[in-house]
């Protein structure tokens, strides 16, 4: 699929959309990883090792996970002390308490940024995630220069991402494995005492919980 819009000239808006797009056409030749695919998965149902539906499951269940369960996991322990200390103790038993299942069998972990503290996740060997809380990864966090540079230059990275830590700030990078899954729990902004469930979780963004930047009002 490709979406290298040519720009140069000059773009007539006024004729109807009624047609299909080119490029959101699904009868495109498979490429080389799409092909590997099925043919893995055609010769694992034949063998007897999962059955067709196992495969529509695993993608309805990988769907439903979503950076806004994250969002509700950090107002939750914004709001609730003894909650927050229960997932900090122990992620996974925190998710389950949610009802959140850490399907893929990682250890689950959440970081506490404090004042004193922000904590930031990358994975430098590929693109381990929590991926059971927050859904997929932005492609930025699987790029070569995220996962090589954070642990080098954190600060840089930072404040390319807006996000400027004052020197008397301790910046932690937690490098997360395939066993091994982190989520940040961000500082809780001043001036959000009388904010509403909905409108904390609004502030909490995917990004607040990978750590690149902080919930901001406004
Ligand atoms: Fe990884």
């Amino acid at each position: 699929m490709s979406n290298n819009h040519d720009h140069d000239h000059d773009h007539d808006h006024n004729h109807d959309h009624d047609h299909p797009h080119a490029e959101i056409s699904h009868d495109e030749t498979p490429g080389y990883y799409e092909i590997l695919e099925i043919s893995i998965r055609e010769l694992l149902i034949e063998k007897g090792l999962i059955k067709p539906d196992d495969v529509r499951k695993q993608i309805e269940l990988l769907d439903s996970r979503h950076p806004l369960l994250g969002s509700k996991m950090v107002v939750k322990a914004w709001l609730d002390p003894e909650f927050k200390k229960r997932l900090l103790a122990n992620g996974n038993h925190g998710a389950e308490e949610m009802g959140i299942s850490i399907y893929d069998d990682t250890d689950f972990t959440v970081l506490e940024s404090t004042p004193d503290t922000h904590h930031v996740i990358v994975c430098t060997l590929c693109s381990c995630y929590p991926r059971a809380i927050l859904g997929l990864p932005p492609d930025w966090y699987k790029s070569k220069e995220y996962r090589a540079r954070t642990v080098i230059e954190p600060r840089k990275v930072l404040a390319e991402f807006g996000t400027v830590v004052p020197d008397n700030v301790r910046v932690v990078v937690n490098d997360s494995t395939a066993a091994q899954r982190y989520l940040v729990l961000p500082v809780r902004p001043a001036g959000t005492e009388n904010f509403t469930e909905e409108q904390l979780e609004a502030i909490v963004t995917r990004d607040t919980m990978i750590g690149v930047t902080v919930p901001r009002i406004n």
